[in-house]
């Protein structure tokens, strides 16, 4: 017997599936395989162009350590280390270095705006414009960090965005955590980190001093000054030293470290799960509001790593200070509908774990399709009932419903649609899903057009994937 089904539709939103695949075509002529967000058609190409370096084993480690970035993150936690074991704390210096040295004149909160509003927000990104008193405000306290000039930096890490996770990323997280945290500064890369475009920072003014002035600028700033004052103030020059020199820039140098490290490690996606960024509260505190990565990674431009008026991000109050009082301008700011599109998209996602992790009721594409002859002469042995165009076997809870028995065993053999849905009673929707778990056929031309009534309330909002 030819029978038709009921074609239970699948309501609900659907979402873009993470592994679909396209093809790009390289300029060779030949072609490679592209994930959905097409970064193999970027890096592939490139990565066919470069030798990479020989692997490093014992033989030619010495040879491949990068030996000044070695020492100077080296030398500057064992002089802390040693400042620490061997000199008395003065609160007073404790305070200068915290508070009051060159990088924190305007925020105490912010020990290095230098580089979280200077070289990352505004020299890397773009995110606003900084009138030229603040530029070299930033410039000499992002020297004063000791972590490069502008243009290199900016370089690397408009490279880590370009490609982030890939080889082609100078502080792949891929590599683990302690390769994106420090390993990668320490040894020669083994594949050149992906170009980056800087042409800007090359007109930039401001970035080719400091560029041309870089070491005595850091010498100054970094080492000199918050040795200086203390000592000539209130005769604290070892802690100047140690305390306000080595162990600040120690500080500092971990705090943007971690930024390539946890913030790729510790937290939520909440934006977007495509790469390894994540926010967490945590990394905002030891990066100065930069451990809202996630959100940073899919709307860089935007000047904010916190978008919650409650997160911590002192760079951006930063940022707005300097605004208000006039030496900032052009703050960018991401549209918020498309920051909702991507916190919802999440949320689906997450909602879709609950989902798959649920047992739903079989469609009519999984059920058999039954006449109505058989369907009542099955009942004579059976407890079946008809609902929404499915054949349900109630034996389950004939003696569990709270009507009785005699109610049910009444209904069987007939269609309860009318009565289940308010003719006897009003089921609720909790009675409506248990009842779709007993499906176990379709009726035969039971129904032309779907009844609404066929998708249980539990499946009304159901997570689709295209
Ligand atoms: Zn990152
Ligand atoms: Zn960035």
């Amino acid at each position: 017997m030819i029978a038709t089904t009921i074609a239970a539709p699948r309501p609900g939103i659907r979402l873009h599936s993470d592994d679909d695949s396209a093809r790009c075509q390289t300029r060779s002529g030949g072609s490679v395989s592209i994930s959905s967000d097409g970064k193999d058609c970027l890096v592939s190409p490139r990565l066919r162009l470069v030798a990479p370096l020989t692997p490093i084993t014992s033989s030619n480690l010495l040879s491949e350590i990068r030996w000044f970035n070695l020492t100077v993150v080296t030398i500057t936690p064992l002089l802390s280390l040693y400042g620490l074991w061997t000199t008395q704390i003065r609160y007073a210096t404790l305070a200068f270095s915290v508070c009051t040295n060159v990088h924190s004149i305007v925020l105490c909160l912010d020990i290095d705006p230098g580089i979280t509003a200077g070289y990352h927000r505004l020299w890397s990104h773009r995110s606003y414009n900084a009138s030229l008193p603040l530029q070299y405000f930033l410039a000499i306290a992002g020297a004063g960090s000791v972590q490069g000039a502008i243009r290199w930096w900016a370089h690397g890490h408009r490279s880590h965005h370009r490609y982030t996770d890939t080889d082609l990323d100078p502080y792949s997280a891929q590599k683990g955590l302690f390769w994106s945290h420090i390993g990668w500064m320490l040894v020669k890369p083994r594949v050149p980190p992906g170009r980056a475009d800087v042409r800007d920072l090359s007109r930039n003014q401001v970035v080719q001093w400091q560029r041309k002035y870089y070491f005595h600028l850091a010498l100054v700033v970094g080492i000199i000054i918050p040795w200086v004052i203390p000592g000539y103030l209130w005769g604290d020059w070892r802690g100047g030293l140690y305390i306000a020199g080595f162990l600040r820039i120690t500080t500092v140098h971990h705090s943007t470290f971690s930024v390539n490290s946890i913030a790729h490690w510790l937290g939520e996606s909440s934006f977007d799960d495509k790469h390894t960024p994540r926010d967490h509260f945590v990394t905002a505190l030891l990066t100065l509001g930069e451990g809202y990565h996630n959100f940073h990674h899919q709307f860089p431009m935007d000047y904010r790593n916190a978008v919650k008026w409650y997160q911590f991000d002192p760079t951006k109050w930063f940022i707005a200070l300097c605004a208000y009082v006039g030496l900032a301008s052009h703050l960018q700011i991401f549209p918020d509908n498309e920051i909702r599109k991507g916190e919802l998209a999440m949320s689906l996602k997450r909602l879709k774990e609950v989902q798959d992790g649920i047992t739903w009721p079989l469609r009519s594409d999984d059920l058999p399709v039954i006449s109505w002859e058989t369907f009542k002469e099955e009942s004579r042995t059976r407890p079946l009932v008809l609902m929404s165009g499915f054949i349900h076997d109630i034996s389950e809870i004939l003696d569990k419903h709270p009507g009785g028995r005699e109610l049910l065993e009444n209904a069987v053999g007939t269609d309860t649609t009318s009565a289940f849905l308010g003719g006897v009673y009003d089921h609720s929707h909790a009675a409506h899903n248990l009842l779709s778990t007993m499906r176990v056929g379709a009726l035969h031309g039971g129904l032309e057009q779907v009844d609404p009534n066929a998708i249980t309330p539990g499946q009304k909002l159901y997570v689709a994937e295209s």
